[in-house]
C-alpha cells in the first residue's frame, strides 16, 4: 500500500493533504480503480448519452467525493447522463444546447479539433499536473496556445460526434491514465 501512497496521484495530493485518514484512504482507492482505465477515443461499446437518464452511479464501496477549492464544474446548468465507468472513461454532463463550456480550472489550450465522429469538437486544455478534455461541442471558441481561466468560454455546448443529445463528455487524464471526474467536481 505505500507503494500506491508515495506514488499518489499529483493531480488528488493538495486535495488529500489536508484532509483526514479516512479520505486519503477513499482518494487512493479511487486512484486504484482508475488506474487501469487508458485515454483514448469513446471505445464503440460506449453509448454517449445525452438525455437526462440518470445513469450516473457512484462506484462501489462508496467513494467519497472531495470537495475542492479550485476546480469548477464546466457547465452551470446541466445534469449528469452518465457516470464513469471502465468503458466510459469521462462524465457526461447534459445541457442544452448553446449552453457555455468553461474551463475546470485555469490552463492552457494544447488541441482544438474538429472531428466528425468520437469527440466530435473537442477541445483539450492543459493544467500542468493534469488535462481536461471537452467533446461534443457545437461551437468552439479558443484557439491551440490560448491561455484560459475559469471564466473563459472554451465553446458551446453541443452534439457533435459519437452523441445521442447535447452534451459535454467531459474527462480528466493525469499522465497515462483518467481520473473519474466525480471524485474531484462537487457534482450535483
Ligand atoms: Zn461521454
Amino acid at each position: 500500500m505505500w507503494k500506491y501512497l508515495t506514488k499518489m496521484s499529483r493531480l488528488v495530493r493538495p486535495w488529500v493533504a489536508h484532509k483526514g485518514l479516512k479520505r486519503t484512504v477513499g482518494l487512493v482507492m479511487a486512484v486504484l480503480a482508475v488506474a487501469t482505465a487508458v485515454w483514448g477515443p469513446i471505445p464503440s461499446l460506449a453509448s454517449d448519452v445525452g438525455g437526462p437518464v440518470g445513469l450516473a452511479v457512484l462506484p462501489e464501496g462508496g467513494i467519497e467525493i472531495v470537495t475542492q477549492e479550485t476546480a469548477q464544474v464546466p457547465v452551470e446548468n446541466y445534469k449528469v447522463s452518465q457516470g464513469y465507468r471502465f468503458y466510459h472513461p469521462g462524465m457526461d454532463l447534459a445541457a442544452k444546447i448553446g449552453e457555455p463550456v468553461k474551463p475546470m480550472a485555469k490552463g492552457k489550450v494544447i488541441l482544438v479539433q474538429k472531428d466528425r465522429w468520437n469527440y466530435g469538437q473537442h477541445v483539450v486544455v492543459d493544467h500542468g499536473e493534469y488535462q481536461t478534455l471537452y467533446a461534443h461541442l457545437s461551437k468552439i471558441n479558443v484557439a491551440e496556445g490560448q491561455e484560459v481561466d475559469t471564466e473563459t468560454v472554451l465553446g458551446e455546448i453541443g452534439s457533435t460526434g459519437r452523441s445521442t443529445g447535447p452534451h459535454l463528455h467531459l474527462e480528466i487524464r493525469e499522465g497515462n491514465r483518467t481520473v473519474n471526474p466525480k471524485s474531484v467536481l462537487d457534482v450535483k
